[in-house]
């Protein structure tokens, strides 16, 4: 989690840094900081919250121009609470680390530490990065041979950059399990680094995406790599800005450009009768007997309704996990199982480390995922990207559609080799995704509907989405969405399940949110929605057809595809949850406790 900026250069260092950190404050914003080199002064600047914070402290410190070598932090703690002390950069005796990840093994480390007389001062794990740096120092005076003991010491997931007054021209950095990109400025001696490409571009053209265990120094002279195995790629040079363009929020604006980045998504995969991947052939399917999906979050309710999918249309057995339950259950794995992953980021730390273990076991695997170049989409067999664009609401909406829309015409695509599907039957599903770009358009009845029901949610003891069949997948995630930027109890729930227990909850405090599609078991839901309203939980539903026990009712379009049902349903809930965060007064984009990719396990 969190995010790592680092500069040398003749430019503006902290306003460089400030910059980056701006467009990586999504991945956390529970503190801020950088660190300054001028010569062998170092100076720090730190603040609590979000980024403006520290903004203003720079501002009222009136920090000059000239320094040539800077490093930065937007932190999501992971060890120690959110403080300013536990913020980084942290500080040895002369050094100074931020960093991105985990050490799993601090403990241990910190114990012999503080035996040999270092000092801390943070809660945090990071703090003895930088103790050991020196501690390794002391003994050598080598600061490369400190450096690569440190590392060599270091067990979890970790992205550095590090800094020292006794090597005050050089950024010593590190990948091992979280993200890291290094890049050659466009002006000479220039060398920046960056967890993501969003805060180079415009700035560099040339970069290295670090694989894990890679390394090295950097200082105006160059960029020492510790290994040989270095691959340079070009950095993309249009950069999408994400701007709110007039939107209240991200999350409002990208649920309004579903509607765009569906039609990029299918963008040469609908072809006439006939669905076509260019990322890999059906080949990936001969022997397979089941497809097994790994994913965390929003991304694994869009495996659920993968998989149901995947049984329908293909007639290939599909199972779903979490990753980070799959992690450690020491998973039975078959070579005859596609192993498929799914994640915006492609960072998603325990869904990175399922994707390892199914590659260490012999398994094919796809990559289902937004960012290219990520960790996952260099690991996985094949990438087939959701082309979402970027994504900078926390709580996601347009990965999801994205991912949902491609797993459905892989379905068919795999369908299709497998002489599955009938011809007619296939020609129809396609004609159902040409439709999906306009299920997604937000209509503004609909938006003013939810505006007007989320005053009548605001209280209650909780809420439950329920849904049979894909809509069961589809009610996680509405519960989810509100669950994260609400901050009101909400549970999604198969609706045949309810009276297996929750139903005990029911009453007029209870809202259900209950999706009632036209074209898919359209009684059966009924009848479990009658069972809550005879128990007078508080009703509302989505649904083409009005419903007269419903207290509530919002009303989708009559199509004749479920699935096109789905989709207009998933604005809804979307809608509806930021519509209840917007009253409460919330940060719709930037939800307490949350952060946007979570590469920590
Ligand atoms: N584990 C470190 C901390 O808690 C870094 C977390 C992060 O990646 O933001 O400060």
């Amino acid at each position: 989690m969190c995010g790592i900026v680092g500069y040398i250069g003749s430019k503006n260092t902290t306003e460089i840094l400030m910059d980056g950190l701006k467009e990586l404050e999504y991945r956390g914003y529970d503190s801020t900081g950088i660190a300054l080199l001028d010569n062998d002064k170092i100076e720090v600047y730190k603040a609590l919250g979000k980024l403006k914070n520290l903004e203003q402290k720079i501002s009222d410190a009136n920090v000059g121009e000239n320094h040539f070598l800077g490093i930065g932090h937007t932190r999501w703690a992971t060890h120690g609470k959110p403080t300013e002390l536990n913020a980084h950069p942290h500080l040895g005796e002369y050094s100074y680390v931020v960093h991105n990840g985990i050490i799993e093994n601090y403990k241990e480390i910190k114990d012999k530490l503080i035996q040999d007389g270092h000092k801390f001062i943070s809660q945090t794990d990071t703090e003895v990065i930088v103790h050991l740096f020196e501690n390794y120092y002391n003994n050598s005076n080598d600061t490369k041979e400190a450096f690569q003991k440190t590392i060599a010491d270091l067990k979890g997931a970790y992205s550095i950059l590090l800094i020292s007054k006794v090597q005050p021209d050089s950024i010593f950095f590190f990948k091992h399990g979280s993200p890291l990109i290094v890049a050659k400025g466009k002006e000479e001696k220039e060398v920046l680094f960056s967890s993501t490409d969003a805060p180079l571009i415009g700035l560099a053209d040339d970069v290295v995406y670090l694989e894990d265990g890679m390394g090295g120094i950097a200082s105006p002279a160059g960029i020492e790599f510790f290994s040989d195995e270095i691959t340079w790629s070009t950095l993309p040079q249009s950069k999408q800005y994400a701007q709110k363009d007039g939107f209240r929020f991200f999350m409002e604006k990208e649920i309004y450009e579903q509607h765009d980045v569906i039609t990029d998504s299918m963008l040469g995969r609908l072809q006439d009768d006939q669905i076509h991947f260019d990322e890999f052939d059906a080949k990936i399917i001969e022997g397979i007997d089941e497809i097994k999906i790994c994913a965390c979050g929003t991304s694994y309710h869009a495996a659920l309704t993968a998989s149901y999918l995947f049984e329908r249309l293909s007639k290939i057995r599909c199972s779903v996990e979490i990753a980070s339950e799959f992690r450690y259950k020491e998973p039975l794995m078959s070579k005859k199982t596609l192993f498929v992953v799914i994640s915006q980021s492609g960072e998603t730390a325990d869904t990175l480390e399922a994707l390892k273990m199914a590659k260490k076991a012999g398994l094919k695997s796809i990559v289902v995922c937004n960012v290219d170049n990520s960790s996952m989409t260099r690991l996985g067999d094949v990438t087939v990207l959701t082309r979402a664009g970027i994504e900078k609401g926390v709580a996601s909406t347009k990965a999801f559609s994205t991912q949902t829309v491609v797993l459905w015409m892989m379905a068919l695509y795999f369908a299709k080799f497998k002489n599955a599907i009938s011809q007619d039957k296939l020609n129809s599903e396609i004609f159902a995704l040409r439709e999906v770009p306009k299920a997604l358009i937000v209509c503004d009845k609909m938006h003013e509907k939810t505006r007007r029901l989320s005053k009548r949610y605001l209280h209650g003891h909780g809420f439950f989405f329920i849904g049979r069949d894909v809509f069961f997948p589809l009610a996680l995630e509405g519960a989810l969405k509100l669950k994260e930027i609400s901050y009101l109890h909400a549970e999604g729930y198969p609706a045949g399940e309810m009276k297996h227990g929750p139903i005990a909850l029911a009453d007029p405090e209870l809202f259900t949110i209950a999706l009632m599609p036209q074209n898919l078991h359209y009684d059966k839901i009924k009848s479990n929605v009658e069972e809550l309203s005879a128990r007078d939980s508080t009703i509302c539903s989505i649904s083409p057809l009005d419903f007269e026990l419903s207290d509530d009712f919002i009303k989708t379009n009559k199509t004749d595809h479920y699935m096109l049902e789905f989709f207009e349903m998933l604005v809804a809930l979307q809608l509806l949850s930021m519509e209840i965060s917007v009253r409460l007064g919330n940060d719709v984009d930037m939800p307490r406790n949350l952060a946007k990719s979570v590469t920590v396990e």
